[in-house]
């Protein structure tokens, strides 16, 4: 018996561009003490207040069947939220909560994109992203931005690739990249969502991971509320990745319809963990400061180690927990280099190939570990890389 195509089909050349990351976690089950910089989890545990926000919440019989779109608390906590940062009027009926921001995902393109529509996204990109459009059954098709300039995508690269699509992914703060989109690559992709007839999926589960510039919601953007739909995620800003927690923002109407998907796929996420989530937004800012404190000093740390060596390049590193590393002067491709940095130096990063074409010959750090140990073994790619390219200009 065979699975369906779409699900054969969900990952493209059955690679998901993980290797480095599970050879890393065997290495590590057979005892070897490898230095993690790989997935985009923090090093802090959600916060002692929040789990007893849940705790009472479950102890005080908030576990049976939550409501489907959301407990009207966290939709109205995450409307209020949305309209003062953005000040877009929003309310409960603008919010349906879901498993996370990658149900949200999944969610926002199952709304928009009809069976075998185009559905755009952005090269590098968050590798969940081609494998959860072909979930929604739509054609997941990438548009290239570069390096050179530092990864902000260009009005007239989302022109080329527009024809016949009906929906255009972007992430920013961006993961892997660390790019923030400044105002002016907004409003040209504004211009080209309204252009091109474009609903914009916007991912901005790293909105607190701000370094450099300012995260600015599209949805704010003149006339772009109404093809807007914003994936967000308590899962970054707060620590609560395990807890499966996130929301779409969007039109009333697409909203009702999303409503109809859950009740046919998760039937809700479950009441303790929504009240934690409003317990958690209305903690106030001090809280989401504590939660990004670290990445904001490690990135500081990182930027003075890689200031001092001329081998790897940094991409500005303007938001989130990652930096994206250019490692082209080894003459090694992202690959090369991650495999070979776990296997002579203990130290597990992403090659820039698990995120698509764009970043071939980068690598993404993620800035996970206690700042000590982050910082030597930053130290520790910046002198392995060095030495590469000293080889390979004596070759
Ligand atoms: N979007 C981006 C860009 C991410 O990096 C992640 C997780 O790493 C997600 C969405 C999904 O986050 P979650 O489902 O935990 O909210």
């Amino acid at each position: 018996m065979k699975v369906s195509d779409r699900l054969a089909h969900l990952i493209e050349d059955g690679n998901d561009g993980w290797d480095v990351f599970y050879r890393a976690r065997q290495m590590i089950s057979d005892g070897r003490a490898i230095t993690e910089l790989t997935i985009g989890e923090h090093d802090i545990r959600t916060d002692p207040t929040i789990l007893a926000a849940m705790d009472l919440s479950a102890r005080q019989g908030h576990t049976g069947y939550a409501m489907v779109p959301g407990t009207d608390l966290l939709r109205d906590t995450v409307a209020a939220r949305v309209e003062a940062r953005t000040g877009v009027p929003t309310r409960r009926d603008n919010v349906v909560i879901t498993s996370g921001g990658q149900a949200a995902l999944f969610a926002a393109h199952v709304a928009v994109c009809n069976p075998g529509d185009v559905a755009l996204y952005l090269d590098p990109y968050y590798a969940t992203y081609p494998g959860t459009i072909r979930a929604a059954g739509a054609v997941a098709r990438t548009i290239q931005t570069s390096a050179e300039h530092a990864f902000q995508p260009r009005a007239s690269q989302i022109d080329a690739a527009a024809d016949g699509a009906v929906s255009l992914l972007i992430n920013t703060p961006n993961n892997p990249t660390g790019a923030v989109y400044s105002p002016e690559t907004l409003n040209q992709i504004a211009d080209i969502c309204q252009k091109r007839d474009l609903w914009l999926i916007s991912d901005e589960v790293y909105d607190t991971q701000v370094w450099d510039g300012t995260h600015i919601s599209p949805r704010m953007l003149p006339n772009m509320a109404e093809r807007s739909l914003v994936v967000g995620s308590m899962s970054k800003s707060h620590a609560m990745t395990g807890s499966r927690c996130g929301w779409v923002v969007g039109p009333e109407h697409v909203i009702s319809h999303l409503i109809n998907l859950s009740t046919h796929t998760t039937y809700g996420v479950p009441g303790f963990i929504q009240d934690a989530a409003s317990f958690a937004l209305n903690a106030g800012p001090a809280l989401e400061e504590d939660v990004a404190a670290p990445f904001r000093r490690r990135r500081s740390l990182a930027v003075e180690i890689l200031n001092a060596q001329n081998t790897i390049r940094l991409i500005p590193a303007q938001g989130a927990m990652y930096l994206m590393l250019d490692i082209r002067a080894t003459a090694l491709s992202g690959n090369e280099f991650a495999n070979a940095l776990l296997d002579t130096q203990d130290i597990a990063v992403m090659p820039g190939e698990s995120f698509g074409k764009a970043a071939a010959g980068h690598i993404r750090v993620a800035m996970t570990i206690d700042d000590d140990r982050f910082s030597s073994a930053l130290s520790t790619i910046c002198t392995f890389a060095a030495e590469l390219a000293d080889r390979r200009a004596a070759e």
